[in-house]
């Protein structure tokens, strides 16, 4: 059996790294798939748990030798998905987690098609999605607005994507998404 590829986008802030830690913890056959970023390790993250932090000189060359499946350019840092990672993990016979913005996620479902399921998780309203953002205190008031003016363009995209889902009450949307996620790999 083909290992699977199970997408999540949101707008930063929405909840998306609180969800996929419920997800990750019930759906023992799905693991996180490890991006590389050139932006700063944030408190409490590590090296290959939630990033593979590169400088811009290290991923500038794993783009020329074709190293990535996917990647892009935002806030003035690369972030982009390994194909030597995703190769890994499928090929030790699991699905993978992938936590990505609205480009990678739409240049996933070009390359794989029905192998992918793309999952766009919405905040409540933008006013909503500022005070969890403040509320997470990783980034500064001018950050939290860049975010937020990236959140409109993000979620004009959102109806693309195979399922949508508003992260309001939080066990109610893991149900949901456990849910969706579940018929996905079970077909
Ligand atoms: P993301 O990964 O999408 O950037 P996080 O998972 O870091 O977002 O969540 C941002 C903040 O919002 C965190 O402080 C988190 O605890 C909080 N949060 C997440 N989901 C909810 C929810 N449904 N209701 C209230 N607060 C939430
Ligand atoms: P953060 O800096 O908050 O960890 O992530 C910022 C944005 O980058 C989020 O929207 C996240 O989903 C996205 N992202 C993380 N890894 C990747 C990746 O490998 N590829 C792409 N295209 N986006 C990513």
């Amino acid at each position: 059996m083909q290992g699977k590829l199970v997408v999540f986008t949101a707008p930063s802030g929405t909840g998306k790294s609180t969800i996929a830690k419920a997800i990750l913890a019930d759906i023992p056959t799905l693991k996180f798939s490890v991006s590389a970023t050139t932006r700063a390790k944030r408190d409490g993250e590590e090296d290959g748990r939630e990033y593979f932090f590169l400088t811009r000189e290290a991923f500038e060359q794993e783009i020329a030798r074709q190293g990535f499946i996917e990647y892009s350019k935002h806030f003035d840092n690369y972030y982009g998905t390994l194909k030597s990672e995703t190769e890994k993990v499928l090929n030790q016979g699991y699905h993978l987690l992938l936590d990505l913005d609205v480009d990678g996620a739409l240049n996933v479902k070009k390359r794989y098609g029905n192998r992918s399921l793309l999952l766009f998780i919405k905040p409540p309203s933008l006013e909503v999605l500022k005070e969890r953002l403040m509320k997470r205190k990783t980034e500064s008031y001018d950050k939290v607005l860049m975010r937020l003016a990236r959140a409109d363009y993000e979620l004009s995209l959102a109806d693309q994507f195979d399922f949508c889902v508003v992260n309001d009450d939080l066990a109610r949307a893991i149900l949901e998404i456990k849910q969706i996620i579940q018929r996905f790999l079970n077909s």
